[in-house]
């Protein structure tokens, strides 16, 4: 069997967010291109498991292999190595985090529950002390905002973070358990074996591996899931597309101009004008020297509204209230990616014989709180406990015993959450108004509100009501609360 390939930098440096080079300063050996034979490529000795525990073997089969190097399945890979297993962890890019995106933050109790105190070591930008939810018009903003000094505190409650770096210290760590971090490496399919799956073929040549279970944790692109028969892959309808920018400006600017405390940091969530009146929203995360800056819109009806995601962007960036925060910044990266927000009721069957399936592959986003990392680290978690469980068990790795992994989501806030939120993405498709008509019409009322005029309290009041009626009947109105009642509560 071939020697797997190149094992990630460990080196936390780098470019911000995905679609950039590596880090020409990152310990790469530039004279160890990609092996055509599979063996060799840029590697860091000090990362591969060979060099943490067994010097110069290379076994020939794998207890398990995991395929995809984003939260799901660095966490799964950094507990079963850690528990002793001899684990492969697939990557198609040039390292872990190469190719992912996020806003976005990472919430510590679920990420500590892989990497207790993560955030002494792991690459964050800053913690995150207040959420912001606005309602966007045109020219104004309805702002809602929580702060607290208890998040600037252990264990913290959310850092921001680039994704890029994050994986690759995450990968790192996984490396140093002993996992063996395999880059650069597309797996194209399955290997079966009388209806059971029984490893993975790579792009490499020669490069099929064998393992007594796989997870696949391949991220929104979930080919290999549909190839395990196990869902019929992404649709248009569950899907949204984001468009991220990273903008820099100097840090005493960012904590000035979005009054924070040194080192502590601020998310914004938008909902309105924002995204072009299509069901979606706006995100502002504050970094160190960086602010992240996106929309992400329900892709279907992006597709059928002729409209481009990125000039969605611009037009969000044209926003009074948002133009204020990042003036003067200059753009250092732009990404795009899809997130899938199908819910509980489009994720695929999460195991069959041989194989389970974690994080956005599985479907697990809770779209209405932004959260998607932490549901994949923590289904990444418990995808290794289950296979720890039945490799020490012995029980073999069949559709029945690996049911564990679906009874432990079930107890845990992952399936909670999304059986809970089932509702959502049919609801926010059904109720566009959300994102054009209501925004407009309460900015209406709390211009006309907080406007000062001759108008008497009471007729303020009347007039209030009449300007409320004139744009929605009531039995609309009702009737989106009653469906938002039995979708989101
Ligand atoms: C704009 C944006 C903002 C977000 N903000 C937040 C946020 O603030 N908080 C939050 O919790 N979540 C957020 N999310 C969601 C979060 O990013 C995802 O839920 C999370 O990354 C899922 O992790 P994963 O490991 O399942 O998949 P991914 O992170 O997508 O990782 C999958 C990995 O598999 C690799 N891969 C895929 N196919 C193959 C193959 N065939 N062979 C080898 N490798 C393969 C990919 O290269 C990738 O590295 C956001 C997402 C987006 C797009």
């Amino acid at each position: 069997m071939k020697q797997p390939g190149n094992i990630s930098p460990i080196d936390p440096r780098g470019p911000l967010d995905t679609s950039s080079p590596p880090d020409p300063g990152g310990r790469q050996d530039p004279q160890s291109p990609r092996d055509p034979n599979g063996a060799g490529g840029p590697r860091d000795p000090s990362s591969s498991r060979d060099s943490a525990r067994n010097p110069g073997t290379v076994p020939s089969r794998f207890d398990a292999i995991v395929v995809g190097g984003g939260p799901a399945g660095l966490s799964a890979a950094y507990i079963m190595s850690g528990a002793g297993l001899n684990v492969a962890c697939l990557e198609r890019g040039d390292w872990s985090g190469s190719k992912n995106m996020m806003g976005g933050v990472i919430f510590s109790r679920p990420a500590g529950t892989v990497v207790p105190d993560f955030w002494k070591e792991a690459p964050l930008e800053r913690h995150v002390t207040r959420r912001e939810m606005w309602l966007a018009t045109a020219d104004s903003a309805i702002k809602a905002s929580f702060e607290t000094t208890d998040f600037a505190r252990e264990p913290y409650n959310s850092f921001t973070v680039y994704r890029s770096r994050f994986d690759k210290w995450l990968a790192a760590q996984a490396a140093a358990q002993g996992a063996y971090m395999v880059t650069e490496t597309l797996v194209e399919g399955l290997l079966w074996e009388g209806g059971r799956v029984i490893g993975v073929r790579t792009d490499r040549p020669q490069g099929d591996l064998e393992a007594d279970v796989v997870l696949l944790a391949e991220g929104v692109n979930s080919f290999l899931t549909e190839k395990a028969g196990l869902g019929p892959g992404p649709e248009p309808q569950s899907l949204a597309l984001a468009v991220k920018e990273v903008l820099a400006l100097p840090r005493e600017k960012i904590e000035d101009r979005f009054d924070l405390e040194t080192g502590a940091g601020a998310s914004v969530e938008i909902v309105g004008e924002t995204t072009g009146r299509l069901p979606g929203t706006g995100f502002i995360y504050t970094n160190r020297d960086t602010i992240s800056i996106g929309v992400g819109v329900l892709l279907n009806r992006l597709i059928e509204s002729d409209a481009e995601a990125y000039t969605i962007l611009e037009q969000f960036k044209q926003q009074p209230q948002v133009r204020r925060l990042i003036q003067g910044a200059s753009v250092r990266e732009y990404a795009a990616h899809l997130i899938p927000e199908g819910g509980y009721c489009k994720m695929p069957r999460l195991f069959g014989d041989g194989v389970l399936v974690a994080g956005d592959c599985a479907g697990m986003v809770n779209a209405i709180n932004s959260e998607g990392a932490n549901l994949a680290m923590l289904s990444g978690r418990m995808a290794a406990e289950t296979i720890i469980e039945c490799h020490r068990e012995g029980c073999g790795f069949d559709g029945p015993s690996l049911k564990r992994y679906r009874d432990r989501l079930e107890k845990s806030l992952v399936l909670k959450d999304l059986k809970k939120y089932e509702g959502a993405t049919p609801f926010l498709q059904k109720h566009q108004e959300i994102f054009n008509l209501y925004p407009e019409l309460l900015a209406a009322l709390a211009r006309e509100f907080f406007t000062v005029d001759d108008l008497s309290k009471a007729d303020k009041e009347r007039l209030l009501m009449r300007l409320f009626r004139s744009q929605v009947p009531v039995r609309e109105v009702l009737k989106m609360a009653y469906d938002a009642w039995r979708s989101l509560v």
